[in-house]
């Protein structure tokens, strides 16, 4: 059986969790697990956070087709906003057809920091840092073996003299941490280096502490679509092509548009890696320090036209320290899912995916602004939110949206107004 999605989204939720099944892409646990909403136990709960009453659930989808480096991924998405799915569902077919997703790991090592203020002679205490530089990395190694055996584990180290408000000495170390995401291993490695540095410096330590500034675990996703597929009318096609690098261009040259843009990215990204267990603070909190890396705030894509093969070429780089053990991985069955889902990718293909994600969204985003507007997409949706929230039932959503729409009038009170019309006249 050839497997087509052509109709997927219109199927019922049923519908949908069969035709996984048929293709092999659910296993049966899978299957139960997502059905019957086996989510995360009360009891796994109570140890992950502490003061635990209960859990919360958010709606499980994903993007289907999703091609990178010639491999044909099942992306799973956790959001709650309507529209993220379908744009990026959009955008991924459209680039499959491109061709795909091409992407670069650029390198995948974690960077922490020991601060150390209060150093008598600074000169003095880089040179003695640098001498003892290979002993500091055997520090850090013993300090965490069980990474250095799983093939990872300290790798350099340095000194850097800061001199603003304050005068600090940070000593960097970068380490190669595998498939986690290393925040704990990075920190019990630096905090074992606190002690051997305050002597090397004859400073004082201020903090030993991971950074999420993560420029040493850097991913690029690129694109090239061709323009053609942008619009049936040839020159609206290109139109649209040149409005969207200009929109790239707005993005980087205007903070206030810049943080809207990758709010869009982050659409995608973050739906990944809350399906996949990753922290997403940190995920972001990196990405937005890359993102104003040239002092300024900027968009994370670049879109440019590559005349000679009449494509719209898109880029995004940007840190994703993306962990496929470690954290709360493990722990949540439904991430178990997602890992099934994607065939168990390794955190590098994991994080060549997430950066697709990225780049998908943004140009779904883009398309969307620069041609019919982010509206008529959003509609229906918003139409749908606002049936659900005043209280209809499966048989009165489709009347309920198809009303307002036509309408044009999207509040909460004209929807429970038609909602009440409906079931007098019923
Ligand atoms: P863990 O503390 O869970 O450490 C990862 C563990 O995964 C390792 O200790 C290792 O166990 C195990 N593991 C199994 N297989 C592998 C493999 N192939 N490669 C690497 N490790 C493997 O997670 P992290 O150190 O990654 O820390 C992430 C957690 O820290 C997240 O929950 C995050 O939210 C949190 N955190 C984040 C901070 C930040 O971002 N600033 C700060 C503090 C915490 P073994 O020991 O057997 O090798």
């Amino acid at each position: 059986m050839k497997l087509s999605w052509t109709g997927f989204s219109k199927k019922s939720l049923q519908e949908r969790l069969k035709f996984l099944q048929d293709y092999h892409l659910l296993n049966e646990n899978n299957q139960a697990n997502l059905e019957y909403n086996h989510t995360l136990p009360l009891s796994t709960a109570d140890q992950m956070s502490e003061n635990v009453i209960g859990t919360f659930a958010l709606p499980y989808a994903f993007v289907p087709e999703v091609m990178v480096d010639g491999q044909v991924y099942q992306v799973p998405f956790v959001t709650e906003e309507p529209s993220v799915v379908a744009a990026a569902s959009f955008a991924a077919k459209m680039i499959k057809r491109s061709g795909g997703f091409k992407t670069t790991i650029h390198n995948r090592q974690m960077i922490g920091q020991v601060a150390l203020y209060h150093v008598p002679d600074i000169k003095n205490a880089i040179n003695n840092i640098q001498e003892k530089k290979q002993k500091l990395l055997e520090l850090a190694n013993q300090a965490h073996p069980s990474i250095v055996k799983r093939g990872g584990g300290a790798r350099h180290l340095h000194a850097e003299y800061l001199n603003g408000e304050a005068e600090f000495l940070i000593v960097y170390l970068t380490v190669d941490t595998q498939e986690a995401m290393g925040a704990n291993i990075l920190n019990t490695m630096l905090e074992a280096l606190k002690t051997p540095l305050e002597e090397l410096s004859g400073g004082k330590s201020l903090m030993a502490i991971l950074s999420n500034y993560a420029t040493e675990a850097l991913v690029t996703a690129t694109c090239e679509i061709d323009i053609r597929f942008l619009d049936r009318n040839k020159s609206e096609a290109l139109d649209i092509a040149k409005k969207i690098v200009l929109a790239s261009q707005f993005a980087k040259q205007d903070p206030y548009r810049a943080s809207t843009h990758n709010k869009g990215i982050f659409n995608g990204i973050d739906a990944v890696v809350l399906a996949t267990g990753n922290d997403w603070r940190a995920i972001e909190a990196g990405a937005h320090a890359y993102a104003s890396r040239n002092g300024t705030y900027q968009g994370l894509t670049t879109w440019s036209i590559k005349e000679a093969t009449q494509t719209l070429y898109g880029e995004i780089t940007l840190p994703l320290p993306i962990a496929t053990k470690g954290g709360s991985i493990g722990l949540n069955p439904t991430v178990q899912v997602s890992f099934d889902l994607l065939n168990q990718p390794t955190a590098k293909e994991l994080a060549s995916i997430i950066a697709s994600i990225g780049l998908a969204q943004n140009f779904a985003a883009l398309k969307a602004l620069v041609s019919t507007g982010i509206q008529q997409g959003h509609m229906k949706l918003q139409a749908k939110s606002l049936a659900l929230l005043a209280g209809a039932q499966d048989t009165e959503i489709s009347p309920l949206v198809s009303q307002l729409i036509s309408e044009k009038n999207f509040s909460l009170k004209r929807a429970q107004e038609i909602l009440e019309d409906f079931r007098q006249k019923s």
